[in-house]
């Protein structure tokens, strides 16, 4: 559990990185610091990217329906004026935010603001998603948080797809995608491959 920093005299800001695969409470946790820095006295916002437009427009919903005011935004320089007189940032879905992310962020920091970000570690094909990467790096605390394996029950850290639509940025829940540990990701896109190829090979021959 992320307790929070102390700071004694210092109106110094930093950056928290929430961190994990699909179904692994992250909105969850950032929601509770965001609480927690309610409870004192703070100044809270929260921004998500335009482009997440599950459940409702102007919350961060988590999937337990414990959800909490939001801001939507097209971009993320916006934050920078946004978030003036705001004392905990926090920003929910960050992945799919511009790589001015990163920037935006360190100079909220600079203000003295406490930055919370929210977001996928990796996308569905296992590669470092949007700006997260670069947060990671630039963060002075970071958080990962694993779901549950829906396959073998082990910790998961990867998003598995099951659809088959292209693109890296496909919102849904869980008819679409399931958190799986290291092993049963890959086995289902080995898996995966072969249903293709021989898919491929029967068109062939018909
Ligand atoms: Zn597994």
């Amino acid at each position: 559990m992320f307790l929070e920093p102390h700071f004694k005299g210092q109106r110094s800001g930093w950056i928290e990185v929430i961190c994990g695969s699909m179904f692994s409470g992250k909105t969850e946790e950032l929601i509770r610091r965001l609480k927690r820095a309610k409870i004192a006295n703070q100044k809270v916002e929260i921004f998500k990217p335009k482009i997440d437009t599950r459940y409702d427009d102007t919350k961060v919903v988590s999937h337990d329906a414990n959800s909490i005011l939001s801001v939507p935004i097209s971009d993320s320089s916006k934050l920078l004026e946004l978030a003036e007189g705001v004392g905990v940032v926090g920003v929910d879905e960050a992945q799919f935010f511009d790589e001015g992310l990163t920037e935006v962020c360190e100079q909220l920091a600079l203000r003295g603001k406490r930055v919370i970000i929210a977001g996928l570690d990796m996308d569905y094909r296992g590669k470092p998603f949007g700006p997260i990467p670069n947060l990671l790096a630039v963060a002075e605390y970071i958080t990962k948080v694993h779901a549950i394996c829906q396959h073998c029950g082990n910790l998961a850290t990867h998003s598995y797809r099951l659809s088959e639509d292209g693109g890296t940025v496909v919102l849904g829940e869980k008819d679409r995608y399931e958190a799986r540990c290291r092993t049963c990701y890959h086995m289902g896109n080995i898996l995966n491959l072969q249903v293709r190829t021989n898919g491929a090979e029967e068109t062939k021959k018909g």
